[in-house]
């Protein structure tokens, strides 16, 4: 016992006290929101280098983000009061991953400056794979196997392990001969992509293990942060780096990995100890998880939350360690995060509570607004309010649950000049699919833009390869003019091997053809043309990677944008001094991000705008979740509510555009599901419509309700937030400036609002 802790441990409560001081032993904290589970884990390595129970180079520590890796080792510092000179195994599993790969790369058949392949590289690589093998790759998108790949490496699978009917499911049963291909190929590249980065040092562990002992005597702590969503993969190779054969008879004992839960091929037996590791096998293993089963966020990228469930039987002997105090958040705060997260079913369940209840604290607010513009507007002049009141702009953030939401916060903070920056992504316009449209945009307003020009010459793929590129670079230069007029002479001549010809003749015909509507036609409609004659949507629509469909959502936003402005200039112009606009790095400013990057992070005060069936909880995961897709659309939730420590706006939007029509939508249901004695529903919230109504009550109810909330039927006839928010008819104008508006997801519960009214 310490008589007379050393300050970093004062101010634990007890059982983080408990964390942090087990040193020995598997341990795992198990909590809520807010509970401090970071705090033990920073403060457990403090506590380890410390008391010197090992050198900063011993510790294994995992987390979520590069960030949070950074802000640990910085806290660590603090703590031990004391720059941490290096600590080399801290990082994300990527990050570590890539350490070991580098200094075994020859035990994976790579040599140590192996390459790391990026998406883009990876489809180009599978794309040539599909058609060496002689089949269409029309037929058999390369993103689609590129796809399967990685969700096969998520669960640690080579390709003689993926299941028959994966196999059997692309390429005529070829899957899995084209997934063998695919690494044979990497090894002769002496690359390897992001799934590998873990997969190669498992199977280095496997069949070496000696490498495996050394790592076993080398690390004497390890620990995880956000454990609820590691997958597969991670698990397995944790469990080779912290399962270490038990002490005593060493061919008797823990010599087996698991079968059940860890497809291992190695040869049986494969973990029984060397005589090195029967050195280690005195140790215990002193591995430390945190994580929170209400927060498994990334159950659509393969993680797996029973990973914590079955922590107790991968360690026998585990201490379970349980935090509930909350330190984070108002009771207002919690008391909606508790009752919300409530609805879900199969918890382990957890209890939270703060003993900081103030009868000052602010409820929950809900509010509000016609439309994401003006929720855009409500928020920045919220924000300015709480500045006035002498609040931080780096104390607020704005979460949203999908990212093309951003578009019209990014617009409207330029506009009225507050300072903010994009955590964890690139800012709306700087997105790859938005830079790619507006290419298309670009050269279309001016055919000298060559820049833009070659960003997309050969986008979507159109076979003009490099030594085309050049050529048209060539003329371009030889006759003095743009590289679009290049193409276009160069089209009619034949210096073009048939195949690059016609397809630049295509390309010049299309850019003719839609610079001569330019004057003629309204140019969101052109650019919508522009996006579809060129393939560039349906490049996105085939694609079967999980961005994919955000990007569609922000090519819709993209062009919904546009109808702000007058003319394509006028936007081109809008664009250009949005992206001049710093990112506001080290500054004072409004962090916005979306929900799963928001992980682990806390702010004064959090706005979740878009809280609307559809968005939120987001059809997508509906759709193809079902009642998982749902749960984890509120843990989700649960993860934004519980990001707020004090103030804690959320807001809905009465009228989203959405496959180009004006719909009203519903509030979603997580809103229900907040408690009313924690919440305070803002009337209005700023914005500047005046009262409810629905002016197109005769509109087309029946059409498009595909959308949304098909099969639903008036689960909020109960609602209260019914009656907010409905379009008055003064804002109907917008209805003639672009789109039509439609009532189709209109409930019965409009309809008695409007019953009520008359
Ligand atoms: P999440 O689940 O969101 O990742 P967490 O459990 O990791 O949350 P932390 O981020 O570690 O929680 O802590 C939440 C907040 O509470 C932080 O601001 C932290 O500094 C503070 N905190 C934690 N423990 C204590 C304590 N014993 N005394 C005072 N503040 C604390
Ligand atoms: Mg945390």
């Amino acid at each position: 016992g310490h008589n007379n802790p050393p300050e970093y441990l004062k101010g634990l409560n007890p059982e983080q006290r408990q964390a942090v001081e087990t040193t020995e032993g598997p341990v795992l904290v198990l909590a809520g929101a807010g509970t401090g589970k970071t705090r033990v884990l920073t403060t457990r390595i403090a506590h380890i280098l410390a008391t010197g129970r090992a050198f900063p180079s011993q510790i294994l520590a995992v987390t979520f983000t590069n960030k949070a890796a950074r802000e640990m080792k910085q806290r660590i510092g603090i703590l031990v009061g004391e720059a941490i000179e290096g600590m080399p195994w801290l990082g994300t599993f990527h990050s570590i991953g890539v350490k070991l790969l580098r200094r075994h790369a020859e035990l994976a058949g790579l040599r140590s400056d192996f390459t790391i392949l990026d998406t883009d590289d990876v489809t180009r690589l599978i794309k040539q794979l599909i058609q060496a093998e002689g089949l269409d790759d029309k037929r058999w998108a390369p993103r689609t196997f590129a796809q399967m790949v990685d969700t096969w490496k998520n669960k640690g699978l080579a390709p003689e392990e993926i299941p028959e009917g994966d196999a059997r499911a692309f390429a005529n049963g070829r899957g899995r001969e084209l997934y063998r291909a695919y690494q044979e190929r990497l090894t002769t590249l002496n690359a390897c992509d992001f799934g590998d980065l873990l997969l190669h040092p498992i199977r280095i562990f496997r069949k070496h293990h000696d490498v495996l002992a050394e790592y076993h005597r080398k690390f004497k702590y390890i620990l995880v942060d956000e454990y609820q969503d590691t997958n597969t993969a991670q698990y397995m190779w944790l469990r080779l780096l912290a399962q270490r054969p038990k002490g005593g008879n060493a061919t008797t004992e823990g010599r087996e990995p698991d079968r059940a839960t860890e497809p291992s091929r190695g040869p049986r037996g494969a973990l029984a100890p060397s005589g090195a590791e029967q050195r280690v096998s005195e140790n215990k293993v002193n591995i430390c998880c945190v994580g929170d089963d209400d927060q498994s966020i990334y159950g659509w990228r393969g993680a797996e939350v029973d990973n914590i469930l079955r922590f107790e039987k991968d360690f026998p002997g585990a201490t379970v360690i349980r935090l509930e105090r909350n330190y984070r958040s108002t009771a207002h705060i919690l008391g909606a995060a508790a009752h919300l997260i409530a609805h879900n079913e199969g918890r382990l369940g957890k209890t939270l509570f703060t003993d900081r209840p103030d009868p000052e604290d602010p409820r929950v607010n809900v509010h509000a607004a016609w439309d994401s513009d003006e929720e855009a507007r409500a928020v920045g002049e919220a924000i300015e309010a709480y500045q006035r009141n002498r609040h931080q702009l780096n104390d607020m953030a704005i979460l949203v649950r999908a990212s093309f939401q951003m578009r019209s916060f990014e617009d409207r903070f330029i506009e009225i000049g507050l300072n903010y920056r994009v955590i964890g992504g690139p800012r709306f316009y700087e997105r790859q699919e938005i830079r790619d449209a507006m290419a298309f945009l670009r050269v279309v307003a001016n055919s000298g833009d060559d820049l833009a020009f070659e960003r997309i010459v050969n986008v979507p793929k159109r076979g003009l390869g490099d030594a085309t590129i050049r050529q048209i670079h060539d003329t371009a230069r030889a006759l003095g003019v743009p590289m679009l007029e290049a193409s276009t002479r160069l089209a009619e001549s034949d210096e073009l091997k048939p195949k690059p010809r016609a397809a630049l003749r295509e390309v010049a015909a299309n850019f003719a053809r839609w610079q001569s509507l330019l004057d003629s036609t309204p140019h969101t409609e052109l650019a919508e043309m522009i996006l579809e004659e060129s393939g560039y949507t349906d490049m996105w629509k085939n694609d079967r990677s999980a961005e994919a469909p955000g990007r569609l959502e922000n090519l819709k936003e993209l062009i919904r944008s546009m109808e702000e402005y007058e003319s394509l200039r006028a936007f081109l112009e809008h664009v250009a001094l949005v992206m001049d606009a710093e990112q506001n790095e080290g500054l004072d400013a409004v962090s916005i991000m979306t929900l799963h990057s928001a992980k682990g992070l806390e702010f004064e005060t959090v706005f979740l705008p878009g809280w609307e069936e559809g968005l939120f909880p987001h059809q997508r995961a509906l759709d193809e979740g079902g009642r998982s897709g749902l749960e984890e659309e509120r843990r989700l939730a649960y993860v934004g509510v519980t990001r707020a420590k004090k103030n804690l706006h959320i807001w809905f939007v009465s009228n989203r555009r959405i496959h180009g029509l004006w719909q009203s939508t519903i509030p979603s249901r997580f809103l229900d599901e907040l408690p009313e004695a924690h919440v305070e529903v803002q009337e209005g919230g700023g914005s500047s419509y005046g009262g409810y109504g629905n002016p197109y009550g005769g509109g087309a109810f029946a059409s498009g309700r595909g959308g949304f909330s098909a099969g639903r039927q008036n689960p909020y006839g109960a609602s209260r937030f019914d009656n907010l928010g409905s379009p008055s008819g003064g804002r109907a104008a917008r209805g003639d400036q672009g789109g039509s508006f439609s009532n189709s997801y209109a409930t019965p519960g409009w309809q008695r609002a409007q019953q009520n009214r008359t």
